[in-house]
């Protein structure tokens, strides 16, 4: 019997093909035991199936459970939803686990080692939306409704609680706007602290802070945070804040993950301005494979492939343009494939 583990590959639009490429020489390079089946998604989907998220993507996903996504493209104002926010709520991948570790020292900021870890389905993102016409203006006003839920806003922050747990972090911080948003956020702030009352007390320390101060404690001294909990909004603003400390999108990789499949991807975009020059960083989907190995329990592939990146940008120093290097893509792998 084989021992491969089934997944998907989504190689996705821009310069997804090339990252992607790039993450499996290193895979292979790892013999990690994946066994792929590679699907088509977002712009690919519908030049070649006439839909950005064919049933064949879908179906193959509900086999394996599990997938690396390059990145999808999404048109702007009207086109397709986004691929992405239906493979979340296809798939009810609940959590969005951000990581952000300082890998290039000399920055802004050095040793940062923390989590963000955002509510996925619920909150502003439901995307129930409408205007009010007045008079002659039909747009005169618009609403959005959001929605949290206490199972939902618990399931989320059980994952954050248990992460922290497994993986030794010493403190959780819960973010939230409850002094405005008193129904909206005041839900995810009660049932987090309960649950922590209920189970965790004395495991980690926990520690509730309101959203604005909180962009404000992570610019001025982001070491004081270990783990960030938050609801969907919050989460995807304070993530991309998370990533600038370390780097920038292109060194910051995001698990979406739920109770029956999980999506590993880059937290950057198709980066159509450079897609087919072979200039692409693939750290951030590297970074991601190595958060798919350690959910599919192989640690210690995981732990290869981050320290051969650290070796590749730090002792090496082979990188590629957006880190202030002049490596193309294939020459960064070739240098990280012999580094594994
Ligand atoms: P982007 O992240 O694609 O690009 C922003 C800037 O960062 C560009 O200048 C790009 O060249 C640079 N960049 C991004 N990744 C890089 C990498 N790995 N190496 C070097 N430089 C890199 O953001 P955008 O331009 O706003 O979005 C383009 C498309 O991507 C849109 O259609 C958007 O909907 C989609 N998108 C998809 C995802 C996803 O699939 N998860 C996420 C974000 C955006």
């Amino acid at each position: 019997m084989s021992n491969k583990i089934p997944a998907t590959l989504i190689p996705g639009d821009g310069i997804g093909p090339e990252i992607v490429e790039a993450t499996l020489a290193a895979l292979d390079a790892l013999k990690a035991p994946f066994e792929w089946d590679s699907q088509v998604a977002g712009l690919g989907g519908v030049k070649s199936a006439g839909d950005p998220l064919p049933p064949a993507t879908l179906d193959s996903i509900r086999r394996t459970r599990l997938a690396l996504k390059g990145p999808l493209e999404t048109p702007l104002g009207g086109g397709y939803r986004s691929s992405n926010v239906r493979l979340r709520e296809e798939f009810q991948l609940f959590a969005n686990l951000r990581p952000a570790r300082t890998i290039i020292p000399g920055g802004r900021y050095d040793n940062i080692d923390l989590v963000v870890v955002r509510e996925n389905l619920e909150g502003l993102y439901i995307g129930h939306e409408n205007y009010i016409r007045i008079d002659d203006d039909p747009q005169a006003v618009a609403m959005a409704t959001g929605i949290n839920t206490r199972q939902g806003s618990r399931r989320l922050i059980e994952y954050a609680f248990e992460h922290a747990v497994a993986t030794g972090r010493k403190k959780v911080t819960i973010v939230h706007k409850a002094n405005i948003l008193k129904a909206l956020t005041g839900i995810f702030l009660d049932t987090g602290v309960k649950l922590y009352e209920e189970k965790y007390k004395g495991r980690f320390e926990l520690e509730t802070m309101i959203v604005d101060a909180c962009a404000m404690k992570l610019v001025l001294n982001p070491w004081q945070f270990d783990v960030v909990v938050t609801t969907n909004l919050f989460g995807d603003v304070l993530s991309d804040l998370v990533a600038g400390l370390v780097g920038g999108l292109g060194m910051a990789p995001g698990g979406n993950i739920g109770r029956d499949a999980a999506i590993f991807e880059a937290v950057h975009g198709s980066a159509p301005d450079i897609a087919g020059k072979g200039i692409a960083n693939p750290t951030a989907l590297l970074l991601a494979a190595a958060m798919m190995l350690d959910h599919v329990r192989r640690p210690e592939l995981a732990t290869r492939l981050r320290r051969a990146i650290d070796e590749t940008l730090n002792v090496d120093k082979v990188r590629t343009g957006d880190l202030g290097g002049s490596a193309s893509t294939a020459a960064f792998t070739k240098a990280l494939v012999s580094r594994i």
